[in-house]
């Protein structure tokens, strides 16, 4: 289907073939993940790393996730682990991002890492993400589509409004179903969440047979994820609020206020998992809309609530 933005491309073999020559170009290329929209390169190359930074305009202290296909392919960048391997049963490819010691020998660009000694490594789901992988010999440094701090993008129209013509190739894999950013777990010592998301401490704990520990509170900044203020629609965010002050934009979860102005609602049938996945849809419409500020209710602090609560709080701090 035609569409009418001119970066903007459908999924198919001719177009698969393009964006894998800009990637060996080492160019970079938009592509849709299950989480977000991601900005990607190859993880191998100074500077596809370089011009990954640069075009987000991100700290170079803030290391970037490396992309792969499957287990096979990361064996000789990071040093796996028993932990590891059994959430990777589990969950992969998935929605989960995964620390690990970085090998010596490993061709990772260290600049992708941030000059650390580990390495954040991710398997997505997305099938049109996934065909790439398959058919590149190095894995994708892939951080979400988005300019630093802003909100990640979630349809191929946020990503255009992100960077307009300075990509050349969006690749539209449709809405991402989950909608907001993958878990990260850190295994380089006692399992530690850095970053919540669908995938919750419980099953992780469950799949892993021990403590994991949240790590939420510290002030622990290795991770650009955890820093204080992040995921900015841009406009002010209020969260816990109680009562709509009759002009911002009001977000809730129900249908108790359904056909109201400046009402919002994540999910009708409350359901977290929906609310999460709407998220960023709806702080980008509501700025769009052009309202000054936007006020949250108060979300359940359970399940996918928690990860949805990190990243409102996160957006609510100037
Ligand atoms: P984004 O690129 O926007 O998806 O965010 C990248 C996320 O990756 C951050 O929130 C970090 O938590 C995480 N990350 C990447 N590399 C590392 C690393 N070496 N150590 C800890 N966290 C990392
Ligand atoms: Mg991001």
């Amino acid at each position: 289907m035609k569409n009418s933005y001119s970066n903007i491309f459908t999924f198919n073999k001719k177009n698969l073939k393009k964006t894998i020559n800009n990637l060996n170009k080492n160019n970079l290329v938009c592509l849709p993940t299950e989480t977000v929209y991601g900005l990607g390169g190859n993880a191998y190359s100074k500077t596809t790393i370089q011009k990954i930074f640069k075009l987000k305009g991100r700290p170079t202290s803030n290391p970037l996730i490396v992309h792969y296909y499957n287990l096979n392919d990361v064996i000789d960048d990071v040093i796996t682990n028993k932990l590891f391997k059994k959430l990777y049963k589990k969950f992969c490819p998935g929605p989960i991002t995964f620390i690990l010691k970085r090998k010596i020998s490993s061709k990772i660009h260290p600049l992708a890492c941030a000059k650390l000694n580990t390495v954040a490594i991710r398997f997505p789901k997305h099938k049109v993400t996934r065909s790439i992988l398959k058919k590149i010999n190095f894995p994708l440094a892939m951080p979400s589509a988005n300019r630093s701090n802003n909100v990640s993008p979630v349809i191929p129209a946020d990503v255009f409004d992100e960077f307009k013509k300075r990509i050349k190739i969006i690749l539209d894999g449709g809405k991402c179903k989950i909608g907001i950013e993958s878990t990260v777990v850190d295994l380089t010592n006692k399992p530690k969440i850095l970053r919540p998301g669908i995938i919750d401490k419980n099953s992780i704990e469950k799949i892993l047979k021990c403590k994991v520990t949240g790590n939420l509170k510290t002030k622990n900044k290795r991770s650009p994820g955890m820093m204080k203020k992040h995921y900015s629609p841009g406009i002010p965010v209020l969260i816990n609020q109680k009562k709509h002050d009759g002009v911002s934009a009001f977000i809730y979860l129900g249908f108790k206020h359904k056909g109201k102005k400046h009402f919002f609602s994540l999910s009708e049938k409350s359901s977290l998992n929906e609310a999460a996945s709407n998220l960023y849809e709806i702080y980008r419409l509501i700025k769009k809309k052009g309202y000054k500020k936007i006020q949250i209710s108060k979300i359940q602090n359970k399940g996918s609530g928690i990860a949805i609560n990190d990243r409102i709080k996160r957006s609510s701090k100037l």
